[in-house]
């Protein structure tokens, strides 16, 4: 009986495929030969109609090729890197190594054994496999989705090319089958480009990627299968990595979640150890995760629709994936990273593209845009977090207020207590909380309990021993263990003790614009020089950096 309906509603889907496919590049180059950098492109897929016979390859348009017909090699070709030019110029990743790579090039099934026994749909179940030839940043992409899919699954792909500064790139590109180009007559970012490649989409399902993605074995139909069951799921692949520098490819781990701190910053959260047990009786189970990466996800288009795409006054690039994470929870949907699905992704350390106005005005004003509009007053943490941000105007955001209301979505208090628990929320006794940091390390209880030492670790932003409170009653606090000074003297190391009221021994203070943190009782200042032997102490308070440290929210000025 659950057999049968599966194979149903899977049929459903495959009626509904499709593909857009968007790419960019920064406009402020002008060498001819650098053309070909528009690596930094989005897909978007849709899919299709199984009995659809228009796109099979007897009958390909005029002027169409095969996606095994592509002349990469030309392609390539007319793009090289010269010599004497830096490869990491115009992508921020090494061209001429993603040029060398040729279509026969394998990369590791990285997903868990379990996976490869797996049966889909009666649609899905036989596929026959060619090997493409695999090349650099948009194509390759292109083509390995081409060669990774079902191709009854794969009504279109459409490119939008977010005015690169070639648009012979994409006419290149759109010559192979299934390939639509968009171009915009402007700069336009990621959100409303995504936007327009969805809106022209043909298909049922949407599937956004990056451009430099390289998609593995079978990752779509799992994906597929997901959103067959529920249109509300909004499902993303495990993300695997390709070196920026040499291009191989690397299996992720498939112990993360995506999520964030009080910044708002996305960050990979590592599954507690009992999430991490949970996961072992089943390694294929779909992982509900508070937040999605933003770069490669598969949703319902009428769905995508019903819930108000992207947020179109959002511009280049970041915080829309904040947005639509907290916008499909909070209004009834769910968001799951799916472990049989595998596509590699080129993480870079720099965009190769410009931001208007500056890249950190630009996050800054999206995010707030995401705050103002789904966390209610939870955004003032990230304020306390960002104060900086306070003074970027966010615009407008009337639209997508009424359009919250009218979906009926759920307060942000919703999403913390039921999506994100592992989120640490800051108490109404709280003056300050988070991560006590001093340079790149942060007061650490070492996994001591009472009457050990603390000292300083490298900070890991996971929360766990490095997190801190400095309360009203001026105790510095983990769980119920409060920083103690044992003897009032100069050098003597601070211990955890249970927290008590009203013991001087436990009370501090932050003084000099809340850089250090001195024990009211004896006028010592919270000092770590002697915290690889043995502890942090108290010192006399002197302007050593020792003495320097900042909690990640102030929540008083
Ligand atoms: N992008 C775009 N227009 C822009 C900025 C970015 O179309 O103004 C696209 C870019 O082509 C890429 C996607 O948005 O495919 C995500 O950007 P990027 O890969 O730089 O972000 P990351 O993956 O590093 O977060
Ligand atoms: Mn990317």
């Amino acid at each position: 009986m659950r057999r049968k309906s599966r194979i149903l509603l899977c049929f459903a889907v495959l009626w509904v495929l499709g593909i857009a496919y968007y790419f960019y590049s920064g406009t402020t180059l002008s060498r001819k030969d650098d053309w070909n950098a528009v690596d930094s492109s989005n897909q978007a897929m849709a899919h299709i109609n199984a009995d659809d016979k228009t796109h099979s390859l007897e009958t390909l348009p005029p002027g169409k090729v095969r996606w095994q017909d592509f002349d990469q090699d030309l392609y390539v070709g007319a793009t090289v890197v010269r010599p004497g030019q830096d490869p990491y110029a115009r992508n921020k990743f090494n061209q001429v190594e993603s040029d060398k790579l040729r279509m026969d090039r394998g990369v590791p099934d990285t997903r868990h054994d379990h996976c490869r026994h797996k049966q889909y749909c009666e649609l899905t179940r036989a596929l026959a496999h060619s090997l493409t030839r695999t090349l650099s940043h948009s194509h390759t992409c292109t083509l390995s989705v081409l060669k990774k899919s079902p191709p009854h699954l794969v009504k279109e792909i459409i490119l939008v090319d977010d005015y690169s500064d070639n648009p012979e790139d994409g006419a290149l590109l759109g010559k192979i089958e299934k390939i639509r180009v968009l171009r915009n007559d402007r700069r336009e970012g990621l959100m409303r480009s995504r936007v327009r490649g969805a809106d022209a989409a043909t298909a049922g399902v949407l599937t956004f990627l990056d451009s430099h993605c390289e998609c593995n074995e079978h990752w779509l139909e799992p994906l597929l299968e997901r959103v067959a069951e529920d249109k509300t799921r909004v499902v993303s692949p495990i993300i695997d990595v390709i070196n920026m520098d040499n291009f191989q490819y690397v299996g992720a781990s498939a112990d993360l979640k995506g999520g964030f701190d009080w910044n708002l910053v996305f960050k990979w959260d590592y599954m507690t150890l009992e999430q991490r047990r949970a996961r072992q009786g089943n390694p294929t189970a779909p992982i509900k995760t508070p937040m999605i990466a933003g770069g490669l996800f598969v949703m319902d288009k009428t769905y995508f629709e019903l819930l108000g795409k992207y947020d179109m006054m959002m511009d280049v690039w970041g915080g829309e994936n904040l947005e639509i994470s907290f916008r499909v929870w909070q209004c009834g949907g769910s968001l799951e990273i799916i472990p049989c699905s595998r596509v590699g992704h080129v993480f870079r350390k720099q965009h190769p593209y410009t931001f208007p106005g500056g890249s950190g005005t630009v996050f800054a004003r999206n995010t707030r845009r995401a705050a103002e509009v789904w966390m209610d007053e939870f955004k003032n943490f990230y304020y306390a977090a960002v104060p900086s941000a306070r003074n970027v105007p966010y615009g407008n955001i009337q639209s997508r207020m009424e359009m919250k209301k009218r979906l009926g979505c759920q307060p942000f208090k919703w999403y913390l207590e039921n999506v994100y628990p592992e989120l640490r929320v800051p108490d109404h006794q709280d003056i300050a909380f988070g991560a006590l940091q001093q340079g790149g390390n942060c007061l650490d209880t070492l996994g001591h309990f009472a009457d050990g030492v603390v000292g300083v670790y490298e900070c890991h932003n996971a929360g766990g021993n490095q997190e801190w409170a400095l309360t009203k009653d001026k105790s510095v606090k983990h769980m119920d263990l409060c920083l103690t000074v044992v003897e009032r003297t100069a050098g003597s190391q601070i211990k955890l003790q249970g927290c008590r009221e009203n013991d001087s021994r436990q009370k501090w203070e932050q003084i000099e614009s809340n850089s250090k943190l001195r024990h009211v009782g004896s006028n010592l200042c919270l000092d770590s020089h002697s915290a690889r032997a043995g502890g942090l102490t108290v010192e006399v308070c002197s302007p050593n950096l020792n003495q320097q440290w900042k909690f990640t929210l102030n929540l008083q000025p």
